[in-house]
């Protein structure tokens, strides 16, 4: 009998341990969304090999120099493989420089690319391939800060490599016997005159000949070693028909450490298989945080895809010392400083879903994160809103706060809540220099009508909305921490969406100072008091109080009915203040969803405020439509712009079942997971596991739940309840259960009871 037992524990054991180590990397297809334009998006990407959240990350480049779109996928022709940075074609890219192989010396990007054709493309998070039709093949494989890549030439061909120093200034350094070029690059937008990305690269194979150029004009310097100014580059050549390893890494604080950065992640590797393997190893670990069972194949690269790239941001910005300390040279104020700092991405998009996700799977990073949004004050008199990578304030609202709630809510410490209230005050009082998200847009009409007034302020109600459930964000992590100072200052303008609402259109309307609606109200008008949507889009923004906002629309009935409209009203668009179809516009009216637009970011939480309302079977069925009708893991597998980690945050939490609404409270709306089984594997060592047998694209809804075997009936579920580790079992069956989750105690939170 015990050794029965012993029998089955170590069956159990050999389970877990082949579960994570399962290939998990192999679902991951990193070409998914990159089918994009500036008139339509599939989602904005580039085929990223990196490692999760790290610092320099690689791509091969289809587009010009400086062009936001870097790789798109209908184009057969790269012209460089680059060291990479990018959230989205909108923001363009910084510390940009470029690799590229061929079989005679043409430096010019136009004249140089080669065909290509996606048959012959592999495309990993820890390995790419790609043979031109010249023959050349190029693989790469990432560590943190560098990559590990080959060129392997035809045979008896001339073995040339350029080395493009993108836009801006660069400086290279070619040392033709210790076979290493180094230098740097500084170009981007968010990336200062003065700023540098020094990197080294360093080649297995002797280098034959050698010169500079630059890049405007293309002219070339035979036999120079070295050039510094706009555009400067390098080219060496090698044994004709050789293969090439090439290391290298970058770092933003010092040539010396761009050396050890290489040094400390690649020096161990003898070629590029250890270390794809290792890049592997990490990729498996990460992603086996979270393990799905049961269901296709397909589902399960689209998850394992949505959850690389959710992988990604923010992306480290701190390096390792000598004495193995971390410290970072500050894009907030260009000095170098010990501990921890992060950049690369827009509050406005990730305080919804991707932090959140953080919070759950990152736990560890998540905390040095909120202690860099600290020192980032600090350095420079503002919380951060869109990093990229020093600040730029674009979009709108202050949403530094939400994250910072929602981490001391699920329990993380790492820093002061008073200086973080201190911050936010100072943010929620004061209008900053760098864009609208950069303190308050409004303010002192917000603070004095309790909204802020169109058209005096574009975008005004939008901001209303956001800025008021950023209220409650302070509001709640003063409570949370007992500081009544701000508990009063905040808890009057957490209701002020109460402000921009309209009983008599039931929408939020743009409101001038003197009080009046804005004229000629039309929901589905773009812009305006809007951001990015229209008056359908946001109407739902009252994150904070979901009950509140049904009261003000006269009860569930009319509540519930709205929500259905969104969904069956036409995909109708005017485009309003923008003057023409955005391609926000376009991507929902082919998601064919009615007004649901959730190829941008407003709308995304919508679909779980069923559950506030007495029908949360059709947040079940929504949740899996969307899953289901709007992702998939093709270069075409978004809905819209992927925006640093958000869109597919939203699929990867909406697949485990559940959605963070309200950051700020520490819960999960339900909705209805992906997978027969979803197991967690926590930072902690708890596991928590999400059974649902019955599960399939029929049986999308919850019939009955039980948490750790009671029953359970809540329409939410909280991160202590998933920290602690268990079980939540659900049985789903192809009807809904009108009569699950209609209490008010099964509801989540919302500010009003
Ligand atoms: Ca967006």
């Amino acid at each position: 009998m015990k050794s029965k037992q012993l029998l089955i524990a170590l069956l159990l054991l050999a389970n877990v341990s082949f579960a994570q180590q399962a290939d998990l990397v192999g679902y991951v297809n990193t070409l998914q969304g990159t089918n994009s334009k500036h008139e339509l998006t599939r989602g904005n990407t580039y085929p990223t090999t990196a490692l999760p959240f790290g610092m320099h990350t690689w791509t091969p480049q289809t587009g010009k120099n400086g062009d936001g779109w870097k790789y798109q996928y209908f184009i057969d022709r790269i012209r460089g493989f680059q060291q990479a940075h990018q959230c989205s074609s909108w923001t363009r890219d910084y510390a940009v420089f470029s690799l590229m192989p061929m079989t005679e010396l043409v430096v010019d990007e136009n004249k140089r690319e080669a065909k290509f054709s996606h048959a012959n493309e592999i495309a990993k998070p820890n390995y790419y391939k790609v043979q031109f039709d010249n023959k050349i093949i190029t693989e790469i494989s990432p560590s943190e800060r560098g990559a590990h890549l080959r060129f392997s030439y035809p045979k008896g061909e001339k073995s040339i490599l350029v080395l493009d120093g993108y836009n801006r200034t660069s400086g290279v350094k070619i040392f033709p016997k210790e076979r290493r070029i180094t230098g740097w690059v500084s170009n981007g937008q968010g990336f200062k005159n003065d700023w540098k990305s020094y990197f080294v690269i360093e080649f297995d194979q002797p280098i034959k000949s050698y010169g500079t150029w630059e890049n405007k004009n293309n002219t070339i310097m035979a036999d120079s070693l070295s050039a510094e100014g706009r555009g400067k580059g390098a080219y060496i050549e090698f044994a004709a028909g050789t293969k090439v390893q090439v290391k290298t890494a970058s770092s933003y604080i010092s040539a010396a450490q761009a050396d050890l950065n290489l040094k400390r992640e690649l020096g161990a590797d003898k070629n590029l298989e250890q270390t794809k393997q290792n890049a592997a190893a990490v990729w498996n670990k990460s992603l086996g945080r979270v393990v799905v069972e049961g269901n296709s194949e397909a589902d399960k690269a689209t998850f394992y895809s949505c959850f690389f790239r959710a992988s990604l941001f923010s992306r480290k910005f701190y390096e390792i010392d000598a004495a193995g300390k971390p410290y970072y040279f500050s894009p907030y104020d260009g000095q170098v400083h010990p501990g921890y700092m992060f950049t690369d991405t827009g509050f406005w998009d990730t305080f919804r879903a991707q932090f959140p996700l953080n919070t759950l799977m990152q736990p560890e990073m998540h905390g040095h994160y909120m202690q860099a949004m600290i020192d980032a004050y600090k350095q420079c008199g503002w919380l951060p809103s869109w990093s990229f990578p020093s600040e730029g304030g674009s979009m709108i609202g202050n949403h530094a706060i939400s994250l910072l709630a929602d981490a001391w809510a699920k329990g993380i410490r790492t820093f002061d809540p008073k200086e973080a209230l201190d911050a936010y005050y100072h943010e929620a009082m004061n209008k900053g220099p760098w864009g609208p998200a950069n303190g308050r847009d409004g303010v002192k009409e917000y603070n004095e009508l309790g909204y802020v007034p169109y058209p005096k302020y574009r975008e005004s109600t939008a901001k209303t909305l956001e800025y008021a459930y950023d209220d409650y964000c302070g509001y709640a992590l003063a409570k949370m921490t007992g500081n009544k100072k701000y508990m009063e200052i905040f808890e009057k303008p957490m209701y002020n969406y109460k402000n921009v609402y309209d009983p008599s259109t039931r929408f939020m309307r743009g409101k001038g100072a003197d009080g009046t609606w804005t004229k000629n109200f039309d929901p589905i008008e773009w812009g305006g008091p809007f951001t990015e949507g229209n008056a359908w889009h946001y109407h739902w923004s009252v994150f904070q109080d979901t009950k509140g906002l049904i009261n003000l629309m006269g009860g569930n009935k009319n509540f519930t009915a709205k929500l259905d409209s969104v969904f069956t009203e036409p995909n109708k668009v005017k485009v309003g203040t923008y003057g023409g179809m955005i391609h926000e516009m376009t991507e929902m009216v082919m998601a064919n969803l009615g007004q649901y637009a959730h190829g941008n970011q407003p709308i995304q939480h919508m679909v779980y405020l069923y559950n506030y309302a007495g029908q949360p079977w059709k947040a079940q069925a929504h949740a899996r439509e969307v899953m289901t009708k709007l992702y998939d893991a093709t270069e075409n597998g978004y809905p819209g712009d992927e925006d640093q980690g958000q869109t597919s945050s939203w699929y990867v939490l909406s697949a485990l079942g559940f959605y963070g609404v309200t950051p700020g409270t520490g819960e999960y709306v339900l909705g209805s997971p992906m997978f027969k089984k979803i197991t967690l594997n926590l930072e902690n060592g708890k596991k928590f596991v999400i059974e649902a047998p019955a599960n399939d694209k029929n049986h999308v809804y919850i019939q009955s739940a039980t948490l750790n075997g009671k029953v359970y009936t809540k329409n939410f579920i909280t991160h202590a309840d998933l920290t602690n580790g268990g079980i939540l079992k659900l049985e789903m069956s192809n009807k809904p259960n009108e009569q699950r989750g209609l209490q008010e105690e099964d509801k989540p939170f919302s500010l009003t009871k």
